[in-house]
């Protein structure tokens, strides 16, 4: 066992780091047994109007349930699956199945519904994404339109001038691009304007912040207020009580996402309670349709 340097700095190897790194071995082991065998689902939840409640989209999210260890949450297994590559596989599954799954909602009448989707930025440096999207949608019959690609900030900061320029292309095609987690990736609020997006998706952090903390507040108006202006559409990520709800809504914020709307759901529950009870709407803000 090494030790410390004296200072308390170098700390080589401890018991602690030994099972973080037993556990990363295992977990990647199982993950590709995972996908060889297909052994993953999608939850789903909405993204709605703050007027009146309407589902604009509804955001694929990975879940796997492992035989033993139950329920491991992506952000465990994501950054396993990017650091592997295996991300590309597990990707291409997530991509196709999220967009047969819409389709499917479609073609039962919920019409007006879009799916977005999580990238990663690994699956953007390994392959040509505009080809990749444009070849699973017709292989899905979903419309470009009806698809909206997820990217996060501190990924799209960091982008080559091709990946740019794939999303570009995604733009033309009609699909539309969101940054996500923004206000965690440190870019400047002037980049928004140079990037090629749509949607900004603030993060949770600000939602939960902005009711106790001037500061937060204030950044949270300029984000909306300058998205506004630059013609984006600007989601609130993560609202859990109605005066968030209220507060974003105040400040020209169009579409919220978070438990106090739904939980993400099983493509079950969404299949019975927006299609067969004909629901399009949430009832009323702070009562969610998706919960008893
Ligand atoms: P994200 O893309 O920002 O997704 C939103 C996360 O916030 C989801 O967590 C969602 O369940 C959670 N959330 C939504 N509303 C609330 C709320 O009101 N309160 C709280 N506390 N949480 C809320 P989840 O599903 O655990 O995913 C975590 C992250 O893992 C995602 O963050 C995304 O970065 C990544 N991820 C999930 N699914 C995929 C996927 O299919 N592909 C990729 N590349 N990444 C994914
Ligand atoms: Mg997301
Ligand atoms: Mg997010
Ligand atoms: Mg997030």
């Amino acid at each position: 066992r090494a030790k410390t340097d004296g200072r308390g700095i170098f700390k080589v190897y401890s018991p602690e780091m030994g099972s973080k790194i037993r556990r990363y071995h295992y977990l990647l082991e199982e993950l590709r047994l995972a996908i060889a065998s297909q052994n993953f689902h999608l939850s789903f939840q909405p993204i709605v109007h703050v007027e009146d409640c309407a589902i604009d989209y509804f955001e694929a999210l990975i879940r796997w349930h492992h035989p033993i260890e139950g329920l491991i949450p992506p952000a465990e297994f994501i950054p396993i699956a990017e650091e592997s590559n295996l991300i590309l596989e597990l990707g291409d599954w997530i991509l196709l199945e999220s967009c047969r799954q819409m389709s499917a909602w479609h073609n039962a009448g919920m019409k007006k519904v879009k799916i977005s989707v999580n990238v990663s930025g690994i699956q953007l440096k390994h392959r040509p994404i505009a080809k990749w999207v444009e070849q699973t949608l017709e292989k899905t019959g979903l419309p470009a339109s009806s698809l909206m690609l997820e990217i996060t900030e501190s990924t799209l900061i960091t982008a080559s001038e091709e990946i740019i320029e794939q999303l570009e292309a995604c733009r033309r095609a009609g699909v539309t691009i969101a940054i996500d987690d923004f206000g965690t990736g440190f870019s400047s609020l002037s980049t928004l304007a140079d990037l090629p997006i749509d949607v900004i998706k603030i993060d949770k952090l600000f939602i939960t912040q902005a009711s106790q903390n001037q500061k937060y507040h204030k950044i949270l108006n300029s984000i909306s207020e300058l998205g506004n202006q630059l013609g984006l559409k600007i989601v609130a990520e993560g609202v859990e009580q109605a005066e968030q709800f209220e507060l974003v809504k105040s400040m020209g914020i169009r579409c919220v996402q978070g438990y106090l709307v739904s939980r993400p759901e099983t493509s079950h529950n969404v299949g019975t309670k927006v299609l067969k009870g004909n629901v399009n709407h949430i009832a009323s803000t702070g009562t969610s349709i998706w919960l008893p």
